[in-house]
């Protein structure tokens, strides 16, 4: 863990934590750091034990003071007024998510910031329409009964995001746990505080009751992350990232046997058939590939090509890849940035060494770019595509997170599913075929949580959303989100 003693020096942004209603500061702080260029964006508090407590404390409290019998219709209201405070100060968002994450601002406005709005209208919709279930029940004896089915807030939700998609994948979880008469601890990643801030400056400008929503920052292990989700008195967990913090919150949430949805990791796969759309499917490939340097968690890092048209699709996406222009946000012509941290660098560049060692062919990429100015210092890596592995390649059955991909060649139907089904992962595939029948028995047949057929991240927020295997427990988005973050009680009454 990375932390320093005491708070910003004159003229440094300090971010602080939210808890019941107040801005409050710790004595210990680390630094939030651009991946453009190291420099510095903000010294950020790291919440200890005890502030860790005090939010869960006042979460439990906002939620006995009254924001569990708030009705649906109220807390509508609520979630609007959110969305309103993200609107008018749009911009600050898109500046917050650019500099923690370097990336291009079109993708800031377009798709984090847009997502985060959207987030708190479709569950602030979505909650006015919940509704429980009803039946009507004979017994033996001739006695009648009803039975219908409520929804109840769990209680207090432990949220905890990555920071991949930060505003997007906190909004994700904050709106629908709020919506559904919930209070909230959140932790962002340490990687991404900045929007976070905003949105508990958003909330707390929009007057939400004091403890209902409240941000704590810090790391995971060890940490912040940990204290949160080993403490008594939260209801439930709700996690976003790497598959092994997965595992090691799942252990930690054992012995309270708390309610857990988990988005997890991806080795996901695209499957271009001979007959697919030739250029929309290389076109599709490449921002399944590229989007945001890789670091979606559909992005896809398995590409499987049939055979008679390998050889023309490997040329068409190298060209277009080598098209795509890797810079800092301040580049308008910029369609790729660096990835998130220096680290993740590390990570990402080990993977290139391992390819090379596995005897990958590198297509095109395999390298950091060069711009001889204060980008050098950056994080970036240029986008990567190999052939010629075997499916039992480390860098084939990884998830590596950056911008790179390994396009192999099939033969059949059943071999490709099979392939792309011998994953330790099982969250989204996405499948390039004009020819429609096998479209959909190729969807029927992929163990994944997500298909898309002739397309990608095409997210509708009333579908299901997640992963099986080592991609996650649960799905989260429409009534799927409604049913986690609520408890549904049976009434049974006797009427006769
Ligand atoms: P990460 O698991 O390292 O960190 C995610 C969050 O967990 C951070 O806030 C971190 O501080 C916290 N954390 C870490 N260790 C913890 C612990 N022991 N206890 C509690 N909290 C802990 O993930 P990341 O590197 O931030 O994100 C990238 C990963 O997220 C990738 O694997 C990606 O596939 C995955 N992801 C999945 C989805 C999905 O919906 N399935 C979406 C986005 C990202």
């Amino acid at each position: 863990m990375i932390a320093e003693q005491a708070g910003a020096a004159h003229g440094e942004r300090l971010l602080r934590h939210y808890i019941g209603g107040e801005f409050v500061a710790s004595d210990i702080t680390f630094n939030d750091v651009s991946p453009v260029d190291g420099s510095l964006v903000a010294r950020v508090c790291e919440a200890d034990e005890a502030s860790v407590d005090r939010a869960v404390r006042a979460a439990r409290a906002a939620q006995r003071a009254g924001w569990a019998d708030s009705t649906p219709a109220q807390r509508a209201e609520w979630l609007h007024r959110i969305a309103d405070g993200i609107e008018a100060r749009f911009e600050d968002f898109v500046a917050a998510e650019v500099a923690d994450t370097g990336r291009p601002f079109t993708q800031a406005r377009t798709l984090d910031v847009a997502r985060g709005v959207t987030n708190f209208r479709t569950f602030a919709d979505l909650v006015r329409y919940a509704h429980g279930e009803y039946f009507e029940t004979q017994t033996a004896d001739g006695g009648s009964f009803i039975n219908y089915v409520t929804r109840k807030p769990l209680g207090v939700v432990g949220i905890i995001s990555p920071w991949n998609l930060p505003l997007l994948l906190l909004t994700w979880k904050v709106a629908p746990a709020l919506a559904m008469g919930n209070c909230v601890v959140a932790k962002p990643s340490e990687e991404t505080p900045g929007s976070a801030t905003l949105l508990a400056e958003v909330i707390h400008a929009a007057g939400l009751p004091p403890g209902v929503f409240n941000l704590i920052h810090g790391h995971g292990s060890n940490a912040a992350g940990e204290f949160l989700t080993r403490h008594p008195q939260i209801d439930a967990v709700t996690f976003t990232g790497e598959s092994r913090t997965g595992s090691a919150i799942m252990k930690n949430v054992a012995d309270g046997v708390k309610d857990i949805s988990f988005e997890l990791g991806g080795k996901n796969a695209a499957v271009v058939f001979a007959d697919a759309d030739f250029d929309a499917a290389v076109e599709g490939v490449l921002k399944s590939s590229f989007t945001n340097a890789g670091q979606v968690c559909m992005c896809s890092e398995r590409v499987y090509v049939e055979r008679p048209i390998f050889e023309r699709f490997v040329a068409a996406l190298k060209t277009k890849t080598e098209a795509l222009r890797v810079g800092s946000p301040e580049d308008p012509s910029a369609t790729m940035g660096p990835l998130i941290s220096h680290g993740h660098r590390d990570k990402v560049l080990s993977y290139f060494r391992l390819a090379v060692e596995e005897g990958a062919t590198v297509v095109t990429g395999g390298d950091v770019p060069r711009f001889d100015d204060a980008r050098d210092e950056g994080a970036f890596v240029l986008p990567t595509i190999w052939t010629g592995l075997p499916d039992t390649a480390r860098v084939v059955t990884e998830e590596v997170f950056g911008p790179v991909c390994h396009i192999a060649p099939f033969d059949s139907e059943d071999e490709v599913v099979a392939r792309v089904n011998d994953s330790a992962y099982g969250l989204a595939a996405s499948v390039w075929t004009t020819h429609l029948a096998r479209g959909h028995r190729v969807a029927r047949r992929i163990e994944t949580g997500i298909v898309w057929i002739n397309a990608w991240y095409v997210r509708d927020l009333r579908t299901p959303f997640g992963g099986s295997k080592l991609s996650g427990i649960g799905r989260e988005g429409g009534r799927h989100s409604l049913d986690f973050y609520s408890e549904l009680t049976n009434v049974c009454v006797r009427v006769a």
